[in-house]
């Protein structure tokens, strides 16, 4: 808490400074500013050149998720997050998978769009048409602006234009469709869009505004398929069970908010670990889920022929190994090096994997025992350790809270002072 958050000339403050300014106007003990401190493994100075106003850094626990088979091939899964279950869940999920020869994943290829935005266009359709007659001359001017990029196999391939109607009227847009290769591609793509802006206001006589890429990356799918043994899974009953949440979620956005929250939480879990640019994959995700204007499930399950239970998985991935933080962190270069991906399609891969894999494992405890049994003992020892506890204490708290099945911060509490005095 502070009265006055104007921190003049903060950002030109060294990190050590920027605390104990911090610790002069809130109220935050030593200890606390201490443990803010710590970037863990990530160095303090590259820490101080990644993002502004830096103060320290943030640990999230580090899981490593087994059993996954992909495309013929076993992965060890980093995944960083800070909600229990999740990693045994994909660990689980993975290993029901493997009966059945474990997830076949296929993609698209890394292909970004990159919009200009173009207003005050006197003739709308005409420029349109005029852009596209320049095409040649608009994709090289953007792939001047990355000959690494080019030399590498990718570049700027192709343009769309379309004409919106608008709040503000007709707008012309001008799409650069650019294979990223390895790279997640923001950059790059923002850098050809402003690049080739002064042409396009030069041929359709209006004026550029917005130049950026987009996050609908509708080009950059991947696509996880997997088959779970109906014996292995629970029966025929769960098989339903899950075909019928599927259609819960399919058909009610209040569901299927949810349904592909439970994705993300694999999906996002990965990418952390691997430095990943975690929004544009949610951005890009939900926007791909209500790409014809309703809300829908990035996953389907159906049951084959066989009674098995058949699931599938399309959504954006947008990923890099080369640039952002898969680059500058250590941990996200040493964790990209456990995974053991070679490009970034496979990384996308087996991102799709993991969040097929946790959506199985969502549904299939939704569909039968309900999920709080498996989230319980978890949480039972976040609870005992937030009440107090530590040590063995812990064990011995969560334990107890789960018998007297009280997994509460009060009783919690009561056993913390009980127990500690016997102790
Ligand atoms: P980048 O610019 O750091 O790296 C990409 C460049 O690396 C390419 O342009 C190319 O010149 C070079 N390169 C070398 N080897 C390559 C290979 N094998 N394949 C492809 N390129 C290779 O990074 P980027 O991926 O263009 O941008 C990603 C960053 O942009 C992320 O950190 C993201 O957070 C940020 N960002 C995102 C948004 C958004 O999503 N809306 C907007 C702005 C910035």
């Amino acid at each position: 808490m502070t009265e006055n958050s104007e921190l003049r000339g903060f950002y030109k403050l060294t990190m050590g400074e920027r605390r104990q300014l911090l610790k002069k106007v809130t109220s935050l003990s030593d200890d606390e500013i201490k443990i803010l401190a710590n970037t863990g493994g990530l160095p303090a100075e590259t820490a101080d050149h990644m993002i502004e106003n830096v103060v320290g850094g943030y640990t999230y626990p580090l899981g490593v998720a087994t059993n996954f088979t992909i495309n013929g091939k076993d992965y060890l899964v980093p995944m960083a997050l800070e909600e229990p279950s999740v990693v045994a869940a994909a660990s689980n999920a993975a290993k029901m998978a493997r009966v059945k020869g474990g997830f076949k994943v296929t993609n698209t290829g890394p292909v970004m769009i990159g919009q200009i935005q173009v207003v005050n266009v006197p003739k709308p359709e005409g420029a349109k048409a005029k852009l596209l007659e320049r095409k040649i001359d608009l994709l090289k001017k953007a792939n001047d602006q990355d000959p690494m990029l080019v030399s590498l196999g990718g570049g700027a391939k192709d343009l769309n234009v379309k004409v919106l109607s608008s709040l503000k009227g007709p707008m012309v847009i001008a799409e650069l469709i650019v294979n990223t290769g390895d790279a997640m591609g923001a950059n790059a793509v923002n850098t050809m869009a402003e690049a080739v802006a002064p042409m396009v206001e030069e041929i359709t006589g209006g004026r550029a505004l917005l130049r950026i890429i987009s996050n609908l990356a509708d080009r950059r799918l991947v696509r996880a398929t997997a088959v779970f043994d109906r014996e292995t899974i629970g029966g025929g009953d769960v098989v339903d069970g899950i075909v019928y949440a599927y259609a819960f979620a399919d058909a009610d956005p209040y569901r299927c908010a949810t349904h592909n929250k439970g994705i993300m939480n694999g999906v996002v879990a990965v990418g952390i670990a691997c430095g990943q640019d975690i929004r544009a994959l949610e951005a890009g995700a939900h926007s791909y889920a209500s790409r014809n204007g309703r809300y829908k499930p990035l996953t389907t399950w159906e049951k084959n022929r066989d009674g098995d239970l058949v699931g599938t998985l399309e959504m954006p991935m947008a990923v890099g190994l080369v640039g952002g933080a898969a680059r500058t962190h250590p941990a996200a270069r040493a964790n990209i090096r456990m995974l053991g991906v070679k490009t970034a399609i496979e990384l996308a891969e087996v991102m799709g994997a993991v969040g097929l894999a946790q959506n199985f494992a969502a549904l299939r405890a939704l569909a039968s025992e309900g999920i709080q049994k498996g989230h319980m003992k978890l949480h039972a020892h976040n609870v005992a350790s937030s009440a107090g506890a530590t040590g063995e204490l812990i064990d011995i708290i969560a334990a107890r809270l789960i018998e007297e099945r009280k997994i509460r911060f009060d009783r919690a509490k009561e056993l913390v002072a009980e127990l500690s005095k016997e102790k």
